[in-house]
């Protein structure tokens, strides 16, 4: 079994498609969706993990990227920098995997870090830059 955590970006012309159940039916794929946006230009993001077979795995992927779709794998780790962080609280609305979170009754946005999926959802919404992502170099493809 081959599993991978990715994130989907879909063109606004797909939207709406079924093109994740697809991916269960032409190639036996399983998916798990931790997140799924679309973002006011209509562009939509969806976060999840795909596992399979290795090879219907690549041919999911080839089919997605067929349709447009980008595909990033999950980067391999996040960090939050306490010192520029204003708590906030965007990036809480925005965590799938509640990694990231309001401690009451301080009111302070607390990151736990195991659970955290690097989705990569908070770094796009922190309006001062606090979550900062280092980049996996692994290649699925
Ligand atoms: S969005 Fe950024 S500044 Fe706001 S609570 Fe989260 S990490 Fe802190
Ligand atoms: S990358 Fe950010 S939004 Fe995604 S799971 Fe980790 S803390 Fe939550």
């Amino acid at each position: 079994m081959y599993s991978k955590m990715l994130i989907l970006r879909f063109p606004k012309k797909r939207v709406g498609e079924p093109i994740v159940v697809n991916l269960a039916k032409k190639f036996d794929l399983t998916f798990n969706i931790l997140k799924a946006t679309i973002y006011p230009r209509k562009e939509g993001i969806m976060v999840m993990e795909l596992s399979g077979d290795k090879k219907n795995f690549q041919k999911g992927i080839k089919y997605l990227r067929s349709l447009g779709v980008q595909i990033e794998t999950v980067a391999q780790e996040i960090k939050k920098d306490e010192n520029i962080c204003i708590h906030c609280g965007m990036c809480t609305a925005v965590c799938p995997t509640g990694a990231l979170y309001i401690k009451r009754p301080e009111m302070e946005v607390v990151f736990d870090d195991k659970k955290c999926s690097a989705c990569e959802l908070c770094v796009i919404v922190c309006p001062v830059k606090a979550m900062k992502v280092r980049f996996n170099e692994e290649s699925f493809y």
